[in-house]
């Protein structure tokens, strides 16, 4: 009933996944193979700006970005083009033409700052950035081509004169000559690489997570079997979570516009907006993070909307606690509220609870999807674990990372020779199946959902003159589900204070990795190779608390 067998190995107890054995198949044709047969259906809705495409246009407008993103533009297989823009329906279809054509796609966090997508440029080294007039100035010192998201006659971007470098992609578009719906001839394999999703992984800085043609598409039928398996089709998705990040790209996006489901694309959070587009739209799937499910149970204003289209409330990307699941379910009656579990290496995906089985709110992740295999292992004795055991979370399947770009130490670290990708984190299976996460082993902090790595703000404040050592970790907290915070030493002449050591790293990083502590200590408590006693240093600070 557990799904665990002799050989220590847990399967998902779903029905069986198919998954595609044409290894020429491309994860563009694959999204399109039965659109002919919705073509009128809604793909994409832009909450912001109104505009629709159904699935016949949105098929035709990436043909034609497509052609001309070779045509026009030069790229070829290959090439990478970085993504740097907030939601929009152009994100997907700016995606989906680059790997229409065999090129690979890759998303930075629009809030990134400069020095940050610097760092992502010099690992993936992009021919082209795909951006929107707002971002221009973060970008504009790459020198590389750009096309810019929206129209040139709409803005003033750059007054009456014309940059060479920029292509705006309605031009684009509009000059691709007639293609209809036919995409350039590209020889695709479904072992090439798609897509870079950046992510810190189990240790150390952020790295391009490789991701194949093979696990989207294994991702994406992996994510929606259960609605598959019930013959569900009139669902309507919000995507308010960032298409940068595996979570909206794979999950949200790609698995569910595979399936012939529509999304509506939302630039930020903002909950009366989210209300508003639930309304108007008749959302049926509200995909988000815990901080969204504790604004969506907390806030009154909720009752002032008409939400009954919600069927589905799921949240991911870091734990949610099983009251709030269920303060939720009373804001949205006729909703079901699910978890589920993955990361960037995975696709995104591991577990999600199936709405059909098993208890509710019980604050598990679910059970495995079809097609993953998953090994719970003794975090000292490395042997496998039955039911009701806690160790490291160890899964395996079609939708795993090929490797992460330029580092293969991490890799190595990261996959083992039997494909299994170690997850660094701390959970169990019941004797149902359900996975329950019970801790990070990992050095990775989670605020919000969005990923900081430690590795990273030591790195910085370790570059500061006054600062001798520095060792960043995570606290709980109520509404980021962790914050960063500090241990510092200072020069022992060094007269710094706690807001000067957060200003220095605030004037480098997104707002999401400020500090929002820092201590002063004698010494950073490290093991005998050298590296840093994260859990020593939170366990401290939080026998403390
Ligand atoms: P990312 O690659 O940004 O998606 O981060 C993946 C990590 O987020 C996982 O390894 C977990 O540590 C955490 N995470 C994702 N989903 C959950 C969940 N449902 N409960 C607890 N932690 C989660």
């Amino acid at each position: 009933k557990s799904g665990y067998g002799q050989d220590g190995i847990y399967r998902s107890l779903r029905p069986p996944l198919l998954l595609p054995t044409d290894p020429n198949l491309s994860m563009v044709s694959f999204l399109f193979r039965n659109s002919s047969s919705y073509s009128h259906k809604p793909a994409l809705i832009d909450a912001d700006s109104g505009q629709i495409l159904t699935f016949s246009q949105f098929k035709s407008t990436v043909a034609k970005l497509s052609h001309a993103f070779i045509n026009q533009l030069g790229i070829k297989k290959n090439d990478v083009v970085l993504i740097c823009a907030p939601n929009s329906i152009q994100y997907p279809i700016c995606f989906i033409a680059t790997i229409a054509i065999g090129a690979i796609g890759t998303t930075v966090n629009p809030a990134y700052t400069v020095r940050e997508i610097s760092k992502q440029v010099e690992d993936c080294k992009p021919k082209v950035i795909v951006t929107v007039p707002e971002l221009w100035d973060k970008v504009k010192g790459f020198g590389l081509k750009y096309v810019m998201i929206g129209s040139e006659e709409k803005s003033n971007l750059f007054g009456n004169s014309k940059n060479s470098k920029v292509t705006w992609l309605n031009d684009l578009v509009k000059n691709s000559g007639n293609v209809s719906d036919w995409f350039p001839e590209a020889e695709i394999k479904s072992s090439d690489t798609a897509a870079l999703l950046y992510s810190s992984g189990t240790t150390g800085l952020s790295k391009g997570v490789v991701l194949s043609h093979r696990n989207f598409m294994a991702a994406g039928l992996m994510v929606t079997s259960d609605a598959e398996f019930a013959g569900e089709r009139d669902n309507l998705f919000l995507c308010v979570l960032p298409m940068y990040h595996v979570f909206g790209l794979a999950v949200i996006m790609y698995a569910q516009l595979q399936r012939g489901v529509g999304i509506v694309s939302m630039a930020k959070f903002n909950l009366e907006m989210v209300l508003r587009a639930v309304e108007k739209y008749r959302v049926t799937d509200l995909w988000v993070v815990p901080p969204i499910v504790l604004a969506l149970a907390k806030n009154s204003i909720v009752k002032k909307y008409d939400v009954s289209s919600v069927r589905q409330i799921l949240s991911g990307a870091a734990p949610l606690v099983k009251d709030l699941m269920v303060e939720c379910a009373k804001n949205f009656p006729q909703a079901i509220i699910i978890q589920g579990f993955g990361m960037t290496e995975t696709c995104g995906i591991v577990s999600i609870e199936n709405p059909r089985v098993g208890s509710r709110h019980s604050g598990s992740a679910g059970m495995l999807v079809p097609g993953v295999e998953g090994q719970i292992v003794g975090v000292d004795t490395l042997k496998p674990l039955p039911p009701k055991r806690s160790g490291e979370i160890w899964v395996r399947g079609a939708n795993m990372m090929q490797g992460y770009l330029n580092n293969s130490e991490a890799t190595r670290f990261t996959t083992d020779k039997e494909g299994w990708v170690h997850t660094g984190d701390l959970g169990y299976f019941d004797e149902e199946g359900q996975l329950f996460i019970v801790d990070r082993l990992k050095e990775l902090i989670k605020y919000k959902g969005f990923q900081i790595a430690p590795a990273e703000l030591e790195g910085l404040l370790v570059s500061h003159p006054e600062v001798l050592d520095a060792g960043v970790f995570g606290l709980p907290n109520v509404e980021a589900g962790e914050i960063p915070v500090a241990n510092v030493v200072r020069s022992p002449t060094s007269s710094l204070t706690e807001k000067d050591v957060q200003k220095f790293i605030a004037d480098q990083v997104a707002h999401f990795k400020r500090l929002h502590q820092v201590t002063f200590v004698e010494s950073i408590p490290r093991s005998p190779a050298g590296k840093i006693l994260r859990r020593e240093l939170r366990e401290k600070v939080r026998s403390k608390i």
